[in-house]
This record gives C-alpha cells, sequence and structure tokens, in this order.
C-alpha cells in the first residue's frame, strides 16, 4: 500500500538513538521508519537530506484567549497555534481557568468554546481550580474521566485563607490519578515584599524583582512539596526560575518523592538586568527574571535531568498592555514564545551549550507527552504514533524580528537574537502545517486531546 507522505534522508531523533531513518506516513500516523532508501513506495516525498527530523514538540503551559488585569491575551487559540506551528510545536495544553464560585465543567466547556473551530493543531486542557470548594473537589474524577488529567493551584494567589481546601484539592486529584501542577510562589512572602517597596513610593518596574524574590519561590517549592508529599499527591512544578527551587526539587527526589519540574526559556536566555533597561515592563512574568547565577543554576537543571520540561507559559501582550501602568503590580504577567520554544533550545543549549539531541528532545516533547499522558500517541517518532512531526534545519540563520513571528503580540522578547537553527516543515497528524516559517494549516483542523491519566512509572514506560 502506498504511503501518503514519505521524509527521506533525515538524521531522526528516536527513542532508539540518533539515527539515519526514512520515516513513512499512512493515515496521520507514523507507519514505518527504515534504514535510508528502504521506505515504500509514497504518494508524496520531503527530501530532508541534511535535515534534523524530530518529534513535534509539545508545549504544555499556554494561556490563549485568556482573561486577566480586565483584559484579553492577545492571541486566541488561532494565531497561538499558528504560531506555535510556525515554531515546530504540533500540540499544546492549555490551562482552563475556574471561575470563582463556578465549577470545573464549566471551565472546559468556556475552554473548547473558545479552541473549537480555532486550533491548527491539537491541544488539550489543564484545569486551574481557583475556588476549592466541595462541589469542584468532588467533579475532580469524572473531569479526569473525560480526558483532562491535570489540575493547577496557584500558592500566590487566594491560596493562603483557604490551604486547606487546597489540600483537599491535592488529595482528590491524587485519588483521581492525576497530575496535580503547582505555581510555587510565595504568597506573604511576595506580599510583604511588595507592600514595604510600595509603600517606600518604589513604584518602578526596575523593583519588580526585588517583590518576588528567589526565597519566595525556594519555600512555596519545599511547603507544595510538604503538601503534596501528605496528601499522596505526585507534584509537577510549574516554571521554575531560580537555584534555590531546584535543589528542593533535587532533595525530594532523592527522598523518594515523585515529583517532576518545569522551567520556562525566558529563565535561560534573559536574566534580572533586563529590568534596568527602559521598556522594561515587557519582561514582566511571575516569576521574575533571576540573576545570571540563577540562570546557570537552570542550565545546570536542564544538563542534569532536574528539570524534566522546558514549557512557554506563552501568555501574550502588546506593549501598550505591558507599559500602561503607573506601578509595577499592575503589569499584566507574561509574553509571547510559542514560536521560539524550538529553534531557542535548540540554538542555546545543543548549539551553544552542547545539550545532547536526546535531551532536547526529552525537554520539549517525550517527557511532555509521557508526564501529561500522551505517551507514545504523542512526543515519539515511533511507529504506531501520530505523525507530528519536525524538519529542523539545523544550519538556517535566523535574526529574531517580532515583525516576522506569527504570534499577534507586537514585540518579542527575543528580539534581536542570532538563532542557528529553525523548523523547515511542521507535520502535524501527516499534515505539512508550516514550511519555511509559513503556516499553511487551516483553522479548526486541531482535535482535542484526551489524555491518560498520570503513569509513576512515567520514565520507564
Ligand atoms: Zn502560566
Amino acid at each position: 500500500m502506498l504511503l501518503d507522505l514519505a521524509i527521506t534522508g533525515a538524521t531522526a531523533v528516536t527513542p532508539d538513538g540518533v539515527l539515519a531513518r526514512d520515516v513513512g506516513v499512512r493515515g496521520g500516523k507514523i507507519a514505518s521508519i527504515a534504514a535510508p532508501g528502504n521506505l515504500e513506495a509514497s504518494t508524496t516525498t520531503i527530501d530532508a537530506r541534511g535535515m534534523l527530523l524530530l518529534p513535534g514538540a509539545i508545549d504544555v503551559h499556554t494561556h490563549l484567549d485568556a482573561e486577566m488585569y480586565n483584559a484579553h491575551t492577545i492571541d486566541d487559540f488561532e494565531s497561538g497555534t499558528i504560531a506555535a506551528a510556525a515554531g515546530g510545536v504540533t500540540s499544546i495544553i492549555d490551562y482552563a481557568f475556574q471561575r470563582e464560585g463556578g465549577s470545573l465543567s464549566d471551565a472546559i466547556a468556556r475552554w473548547h468554546a473558545k479552541a473549537d473551530g480555532r486550533a491548527v493543531i491539537d491541544y488539550g486542557f489543564h484545569v486551574a481550580i481557583l475556588d476549592p470548594s466541595p462541589a469542584a473537589i468532588a467533579e475532580i474524577d469524572s473531569i479526569a474521566a473525560r480526558g483532562v488529567t491535570s489540575f493547577k493551584i496557584f500558592m500566590m494567589r487566594g491560596f493562603e485563607a483557604r490551604a486547606r481546601d487546597f489540600m483537599r484539592a491535592f488529595q482528590a486529584v491524587a485519588e483521581a490519578g492525576a497530575m496535580l501542577t503547582i505555581h510555587a510562589e510565595d504568597e506573604h512572602l511576595i506580599g510583604y515584599c511588595t507592600e514595604r517597596l510600595l509603600g517606600a513610593g518604589k513604584f518602578a518596574v526596575a523593583n519588580f524583582p526585588a517583590s518576588r524574590p528567589p526565597l519566595s519561590e525556594a519555600a512555596a517549592v519545599e511547603r507544595g512539596l510538604a503538601m503534596a508529599s501528605s496528601a499522596h499527591a505526585a507534584a509537577y512544578f510549574v516554571h521554575l526560575s531560580s537555584g534555590g527551587a531546584l535543589d528542593a526539587i533535587r532533595r525530594a527526589r532523592a527522598r523518594g518523592q515523585a515529583v517532576l519540574a518545569e522551567t520556562r526559556p525566558i529563565y535561560l536566555y534573559l536574566n534580572d538586568e533586563r529590568f534596568l533597561e527602559p521598556g522594561a515592563e515587557k519582561y514582566v512574568g511571575f516569576p521574575p527574571l533571576r540573576s545570571e547565577r540563577d540562570r546557570e543554576a537552570v542550565w545546570a537543571a536542564i544538563a542534569d535531568g532536574t528539570v524534566d520540561v522546558l514549557a512557554t507559559d506563552h501568555c501574550s501582550w502588546n506593549l501598550a498592555h505591558k507599559s500602561a501602568p503607573d506601578r509595577f503590580t499592575r503589569i499584566p504577567p507574561g509574553m509571547a514564545n510559542l514560536e521560539t520554544l524550538v529553534p531557542m533550545l535548540y540554538s542555546e543549549g545543543v548549539v551553544k551549550r552542547r545539550l545532547s539531541l536526546a535531551r532536547f528532545v526529552d525537554l520539549i516533547a517525550t517527557n511532555p507527552a509521557r508526564i501529561f499522558g500522551m505517551y507514545p500517541r504523542k512526543g515519539a517518532i515511533v511507529e504506531g504514533s501520530d505523525a507530528d512531526l519536525v524538519v529542523f534545519d539545523p544550519n538556517r540563520q535566523v535574526v529574531i524580528h517580532s515583525t516576522e513571528m506569527h504570534s499577534r503580540a507586537d514585540y518579542d522578547v527575543f528580539e534581536g537574537f542570532e538563532v542557528t537553527g529553525w523548523p523547515r516543515e511542521t507535520i502535524s497528524r501527516g499534515e505539512v502545517v508550516a514550511s519555511d516559517r509559513e503556516p499553511s494549516a487551516r483553522a479548526g483542523r486541531g482535535r482535542f486531546l484526551e489524555r491518560a491519566r498520570f503513569n509513576p512509572e512515567w520514565r520507564s514506560r
């Protein structure tokens, strides 16, 4: 039987190693992986000589069409997933926010309405629990049965007053075999530091990092670990940014605790000196950019396996949103960076820091798939998996300019970075959805990803 698509001549990053392999696609799935020249005949062929073939990346931390600070993020599921596709990302998991007093099912229904008909790549949801009412906690198991198998808790806002209720939610998440994701910043420590700065008239953005110091992260990670352990919950810490927090993760693992760690591109490529620049509001995200020493600590944790996942926390704004507020506490947090997830890690990690191709792919595809119940359908080049693939040109030189990016945001935090390596074709379920940085996918072709519950043996599975 004819293949629909053959990708020939590439060096493929597979679970069996980095190998010269031709990959055949039929019916949207990887049908065969063969030594060069040994594939069946195909209707279409992509000549990928000199290219790397990677599994499509999975960004498990996005905020598309999200409401916060009385505004809507600039990217919706259409522009956000188009940017993703242009950058080699073939699946995302977006955070569906519970409303105060609302149900978790309502959050999922609202997020389906945002994504339906718009997404160009596949997408799943996590649910962010903002109101751990008994009714909401009672929904957790049935939500997990619908393929939404991860739940988020923010330790930095509204957490302390209801910490015991949140712990009941931790327990329900654990009992449902789901994953608990935690935003770890200590609410009281941040509150105290912020009040002290504002009280002294220090409203400028240069004061922002001091309002959320590294200790507020390390302390929250330690406490989150203790709470998760007490509730017998596996815990996944999002966007860790500091050496102290990463050391806490290492100690917990050494004790045998089930703990996963994510970091975010900005902590790898930027440091807190950016807050001294004019227009520094654009760099505001939670937690803040850290010192050069912390930046190196995050790289060390990338290299030694402490960090499992790199995810963007894509939360897009225009400069007008970011720079209008009169004090740092009113700047909406986050920035667009979906399109640069893959090439920036390749350039700064693989090229400059000798990160192995295996580790590169683990961080952006395989680990996210395994941890969030998508493996082996997503996250690896194996027969039978969805044909989500990236033909990656390791030599292409690109200077990042926001005007050439596909997010609707009017700036890019990596503006001017010179990058070596960029996706040439992005393929989602066998269909080329972007080619030479130009997206070509139809809005609405993306499908909802029903995910399995967490497998504690995720590394060996
Ligand atoms: Zn986030």
